[in-house]
Parts: C-alpha cells; structure tokens; sequence
C-alpha cells in the first residue's frame, strides 16, 4: 500500500466502496461520480501509477484488470450494443488518482472522439 493513495485505501478497506467484482489481484467498485449509467472502475490491488508502468511491471497483473473488466461487463449487460475500457494516463487526460484504473463505461451511447 502507498500512503495517501486513495485507491490503495480503497483496497484495505479503509475507504468503502460499492464493490461489484473482485479477485486475489483486482478489484472492481462504482465510480462515486459516474458518467455513464454503467462506471465501474477496475483497480490491481498493488499500486501501480498508470497503466504503461503497470504493464511494464507486472504484465499478467495487467492482464488480470483486461480479464476482470470483460467480465464486468458481461455482468453489468454492456456487450451489446457495446462498451468503453478508459486509462486516463497523465493529468493533461485526466488522470486524477495516480494508482492505474480502467474505467468500464456503458449504458448509453458513446461518442467518439471523447472529449
Ligand atoms: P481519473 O480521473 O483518475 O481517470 O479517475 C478517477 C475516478 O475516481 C473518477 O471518475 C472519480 O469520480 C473516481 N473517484 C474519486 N474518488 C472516489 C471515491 O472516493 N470513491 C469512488 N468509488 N470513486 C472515486
Ligand atoms: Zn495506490
């Protein structure tokens, strides 16, 4: 755990949250302010800071998050008509927590390009 991580706290339970999927390696719960009718972010347990360092660090973890979000949205309905996977990587893409997380984003339709 990383102090002052916000979701580092989330995962120890310090901080609660609406989980809606979890493994030994992830965890998935609803965004507090979500932007679609569906926001799940999906976080690794260990603290990683974007997605580029996760996935030159831990590969397989990455892997996991990848497999965890699919499965989300399996489960929340999303396939059809479809579904968006978002890494915001860096403040200037919005990136405002630094511990990697997918946004699973569905529910509604999704333009592109996104703003
Ligand atoms: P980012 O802006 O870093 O890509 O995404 C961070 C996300 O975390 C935002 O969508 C924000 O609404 C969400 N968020 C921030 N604080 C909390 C919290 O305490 N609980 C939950 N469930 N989501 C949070
Ligand atoms: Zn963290």
């Amino acid at each position: 755990m990383t102090a002052d991580c916000l979701f580092c706290r989330i995962v120890a339970g310090e901080i609660p949250a609406d989980v809606v999927h979890e493994t030994d390696v992830t965890l998935a719960f609803r965004d507090i302010n979500p932007q679609a009718p569906t926001h799940v972010i999906v976080v690794p347990r260990a603290h990683h800071p974007n997605v580029a360092t996760m996935a030159e660090a831990d590969p397989v973890l990455a892997a996991a998050v990848l497999r965890a979000a699919g499965e989300i949205a399996v489960a929340e309905g999303l396939t059809e008509p479809g579904y968006r996977l978002v890494f915001n990587t860096g403040a200037g893409a919005g990136q405002s927590v630094f511990h990697v997380h997918c946004h699973v984003l569905g529910g509604r339709p999704l333009a592109w390009p996104p703003g």
